[in-house]
C-alpha cells in the first residue's frame, strides 16, 4: 500500500524525548521556548508563540484583531473545517468569498465583491491551502483599502515562500506579511509534533496576548515562576484558556524543523517528476505554481478535466484497488450542515468544481521512486 502521507522521524526525535523525559519538565517550559525561537528565527519573524493547534492559534489571532460575537470574517468555504470553526469559536460567522482554479485560492475580486457588499467585516482570514501561497500582494491591497486586518491561515504552509512587495529574494510564509499567520503540526502537515500549533507576527503586544490567552490569563508564566527566589503570586487579569504545547511536543519539533530544508527538496524533487510525467494525460490537470511563489508541496492535488473517461471517485477506487492511496480535494465548509446557511459574497461555484473534481496523490519524505513510478504508470493505464 502506498500512502497518501507520512511522518518523516528517525532517533533524533527519540532521543530528544528521552531527554525531555528524564529532565521531568514536560508541561510548557524551556523547550517550547526553544522551539519558538528557532522557528521565528527560521521563517523572519519577530515573535512566535507555539499554541495546541493551529485551530486554536486561529481562534487566539482572530480574538487579537479584534473579532468578537456579531462580527463577519471573509474567507474561503474551500478550505478545511477548522478555518471556519475559528471564527464560530469568536462568535463570528464566515462570509465565503470563491478561489481561483488556477491555484485554489482565495480569489482577490471575489474579496473585493465581499468587502464592498457587507458591513461588519472585522477581519479576512486567507488560506495558503495546500501550502500554495494565496496572492497576498492583491488580498493585502484590498485588506488596507478597506481598514481590514489580515490574518494568514498558514496551517499547510511551513517553508513556502513568496517575493513580496517588489523584493528580489524568497521571503518565508509567516515573515509574516499580514498582522498574524498561523501554522499547524498536525502529521498531514510537512513537520509535525503529533498535534500543536504555531502563531507568528511582528507585533509584541498581539505575542504578549498570545501569551496571556493560551495559560489561562495567567499574569505570571511557569518559568518565571520556577525560576523565582521569592514566593510569587499571580493573578488573572482575563479569562484565558488552556492552549499550551508541552515539552515533549517542542522537543520533537525542535528536531522536525531542522529536517525542514531536506524534506522541502525531496518534495519539490516528487512533485516535478509528476507534473513532467503526468503532462501527457489529457484527463488530468497538474497543479500551477505562480512565478511569486514556491509550495512547499504540502499536497500533490489533481484535477479531473469535464471529459475524463472516468469520474474522479471512480479513478480514486482504480487506484486503491492498486495500493495506491488518495484523497478527494479539499472541502467546502458551506455543503457541510453546519455551515450551509452561511452567506456566500460572491457564488461558490470554483470551490465547488475544484471539491468534486481534485484528488490528492501521495508525496512524502520517504516516497521511493518505485513507488512513484507505479502511481505515474498506473494513472497512464487508465
Ligand atoms: C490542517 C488545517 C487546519 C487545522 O490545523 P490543526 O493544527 O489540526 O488545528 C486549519 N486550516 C487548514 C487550511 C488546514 O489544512
Amino acid at each position: 500500500m502506498i500512502p497518501i502521507a507520512k511522518p518523516y522521524f528517525d532517533e533524533k526525535e527519540l532521543r530528544a524525548l528521552e531527554k525531555v523525559l528524564a529532565s521531568g519538565w514536560v508541561a510548557q517550559g524551556p523547550k517550547v521556548k526553544e522551539f519558538e525561537d528557532d522557528f521565528a528565527s527560521l521563517v523572519g519573524a519577530r515573535c512566535a508563540c507555539a499554541v495546541t493547534s493551529c485551530t486554536t492559534g486561529l481562534h487566539l489571532a482572530l480574538s487579537a484583531v479584534g473579532v468578537k460575537p456579531g462580527d463577519f470574517v471573509v474567507t474561503v468555504s474551500h478550505s478545511f473545517i477548522a478555518t471556519s470553526n475559528s471564527i464560530r469559536h469568536c462568535g463570528a460567522e464566515p462570509i465565503f468569498a470563491d478561489i481561483d482554479l488556477d491555484t485554489y485560492n482565495m480569489s482577490p475580486s471575489a474579496l473585493e465583491k465581499c468587502l464592498k457588499e457587507n458591513k461588519r467585516i472585522s477581519a479576512i482570514l486567507a488560506v495558503h491551502q495546500m501550502g500554495m501561497p494565496c496572492n497576498l500582494e492583491k488580498i493585502n491591497a484590498l485588506a488596507r483599502k478597506y481598514g481590514v486586518p489580515l490574518i494568514e491561515d498558514a496551517a499547510c504552509a511551513i517553508g513556502s515562500r513568496i517575493k513580496y512587495g517588489g523584493m528580489k529574494n524568497w521571503e518565508y510564509i509567516g515573515k509574516p506579511h499580514s498582522e498574524i499567520a498561523v501554522f499547524s503540526f498536525h502529521p498531514r502537515k510537512l513537520i509535525t509534533t503529533g498535534e500543536g500549533g504555531m502563531l507568528t507576527t511582528n507585533n509584541r503586544k498581539y505575542d504578549s496576548l498570545f501569551r496571556l490567552l493560551r495559560h489561562h490569563g495567567m499574569s505570571i508564566s511557569d518559568t518565571v515562576r520556577h525560576k523565582a527566589r521569592k514566593v510569587i503570586f499571580e493573578e488573572y487579569p482575563v479569562t484565558g484558556y488552556n492552549y499550551r504545547m508541552s515539552d515533549i511536543q517542542a522537543s520533537v519539533g525542535i528536531e522536525q524543523l531542522k529536517k525542514l530544508p531536506v524534506i522541502l527538496r525531496k518534495r519539490r524533487d516528487i512533485a516535478d517528476i509528476y507534473i513532467d510525467k503526468l503532462r501527457s494525460i489529457d484527463w488530468l490537470k497538474t497543479p500551477y505554481e505562480p512565478d511569486y511563489c514556491r509550495t512547499n508541496w504540502q499536497s500533490f492535488p489533481v484535477m479531473i478535466v469535464e471529459n475524463s473517461p472516468l469520474s474522479r471517485n471512480k479513478i480514486m477506487q482504480k487506484l486503491l484497488d492498486k495500493g495506491i492511496a488518495t484523497r478527494p480535494g479539499v472541502m467546502n465548509a458551506h455543503s457541510e450542515p453546519c455551515y450551509n446557511k452561511v452567506h456566500s459574497g460572491s457564488g461558490l461555484k470554483n470551490s465547488e468544481t475544484a471539491r468534486d473534481s481534485v484528488m490528492l496523490l501521495p508525496i512524502f519524505h520517504s516516497m521511493m521512486k518505485e513507488d512513484l513510478d507505479y502511481v505515474i504508470k498506473y494513472l497512464k493505464g487508465i
